[in-house]
Formats: structure tokens, sequence, C-alpha cells
């Protein structure tokens, strides 16, 4: 994260929280609050997710997207989709109303619109400052005969965990992958385990990051399961990136929460932007590791 895009993502993720937290102080379920959440930055172009996302090779946008229920274990998930402004809309309607769990590309878009979500076109969520990105990155990739794709630049996925009065915790992470990612590419943000868990019996989890190394690790369903054996989230989330650095040379960060409301927020990158609140405090930073 660049230092001029230090504040955009501190207003982006504070804007996050205060909809989330919309829902849970009025006795919401966590469920709708990851979601409001997700919509949040998925609506803000600072961030990797929905319009202004990374672009693939091909100059379009193609999305990711998981929302998941603790007390239920229901999930919903998109992949590799093109015309939805809020991938996280689409997963949560496989959530609610499909037997199934997982959907991709047309079919997914399809499934979305047949259950009243509005296409759009992937242009609408091409934003210059991307095409700009991109070009420059090619152009330098052919220079320099870089493998072109690259995991080390790209990281701005959004996600959320939240607890509500009833004692049960969620989870969502949507992102538009890393740039100039081959189509059809699909990350770990979306993956059940690996970008985004949630499980009342042992932890909510979403990750950001190099999503190959994560995916290899399923690292948020091997995050919930050191919390299920009596770790505390914030041990485990800072473990978590230990492992994913010594074991395959990974990077990116993660936030976890249980049911009893302790968390964790840890990364190995420079910078993540987060944001969280209790009903004692609130708290919101940039550069903070494990806490
Ligand atoms: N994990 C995402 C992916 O690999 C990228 C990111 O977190 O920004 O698709």
């Amino acid at each position: 994260m660049p230092d001029d895009m230090v504040e955009a993502h501190l207003h982006g993720v504070r804007n996050a929280l205060a909809a989330g937290w919309q829902i849970l102080q009025h006795g919401g379920p966590a469920l709708d609050a990851v979601e409001e959440s997700v919509v949040v930055m998925e609506d803000d172009e600072t961030f990797d997710a929905g319009r202004g996302s990374f672009l693939n090779r091909d100059g379009r946008v193609q999305l990711d997207a998981l929302i998941m229920e603790g007390a239920t274990l229901r999930a919903g998930g998109v992949g590799c989709v093109e015309r939805l402004r809020n991938p996280v809309r689409a997963a949560r309607k496989i959530l609610s109303e499909s037997p199934h769990v997982y959907f991709v590309a047309e079919g997914a878009e399809k499934f979305a619109a047949e259950h009243g979500v509005v296409l759009c076109k992937n242009a609408d969520l091409v934003i210059p400052r991307e095409v700009e990105r991109l070009r420059e990155y090619q152009q330098e990739a052919a220079r320099h005969g870089n493998d072109l794709f690259a995991p080390s630049i790209s990281h701005d996925t959004v996600g959320a965990v939240a607890l509500d009065r009833d004692g049960n915790i969620a989870a969502a992470t949507s992102t538009g992958g890393t740039l100039n990612k081959a189509p059809g590419r699909l990350g770990d943000s979306s993956l059940i385990g690996c970008g985004c868990y949630a499980d009342n019996l042992s932890a909510a989890a979403s990750t950001t990051g190099w999503g190959e190394p994560i995916m290899k690790l399923v690292l948020a369903k091997w995050t919930a399961d050191r919390v299920a054996a009596g770790n505390l989230p914030e041990w485990a989330a800072q473990e978590a990136m230990n492992y994913l650095k010594q074991r395959l040379n990974g990077h990116g960060g993660i936030i976890v929460l249980n049911a009893q409301g302790q968390f964790g927020i840890a990364h190995n990158t420079p910078r993540m932007a987060w944001a969280c609140k209790t009903v004692r405090k609130e708290e919101s930073g940039i550069e903070r590791g494990a806490m």
C-alpha cells in the first residue's frame, strides 16, 4: 500500500466497520454484518474488490467472494464473475437460497440475476487507475522479461468477521484477485477454509495476500483449528502468518474472531488496513501486527 493510499484505506475500513456495527448494535445477525461491511468495501474503489479491482491479463475485472455462517456452516461462494458489482451479495443469495455452495462464471451470474441481483457490464467495474496500473506492469514485465504475474505487489482483498448478540460468528471475503492474473485463475479468497471460514466451535477468519500459498495451506481453517484447540485468536493469527512465511515463503494478512469475542489481527506484509469495534472500544490502523 503506497503512502498516498493509507488514508483512503483507513477511511474505507472505518466505513465498513460502521456499516457492520449498525447491524450488530440493533441485535442483527453476524452474517448480515459481514455482508454489509464487505459491500461497503466493494463499493469503495480504493480496494481490490468490486469496481476498482486489479485487472487480469486481458484487462478485465474477475471477482471472487465467499460468505460463511458459523452457527450452521452454511456458505455461499462465487468465482470468476465479471458482471456483479457486489459479488458478496450473490454469495449471500447462494448461502440463503441454494442447496449448492459454490457457483462460478456465467452460472454464478445467472443464479444471481434469477435471485434479484442486477448485473452490470464488466466495463462498469474497470477504472482508469487500474488500466494504467496494468499497462505499466505489462510494459515493465516485457522490458525485464519478468514472469507476467504479480503476486508480490497486488494485495488489497477485503474481509470481515463478526460476533452477534446471539453468540454467532460469521466471515466474508471479497476480491478482484491479483494483478495480471490469468483469466479463469481463482485465488484463495472465495474458497472455504482458504480465504474465509466460520464455525462457532472454532473461529471466523478472513485472509488476504498471495492466494496460491494460502490455498495450499488451507490457512483460514488451519487457523480456526488452532483456536478450537484452545489457543487465543491473537496467537493463532500470528502463528498463521509465521506458518505461511516459513512453509511456503508466502505473505499476507488475517483477521480471526471466536465466539467468545476474542480476536486477532496479523500480517507479514508492511501494511494492512484494519478496524475493529467492541462494546468497549473502537480501534483502527495500518501497521499494527498481531494484537
Ligand atoms: N488473496 C487474493 C488472491 O490471491 C489477493 C489479495 O488478497 O489481495 O486472489
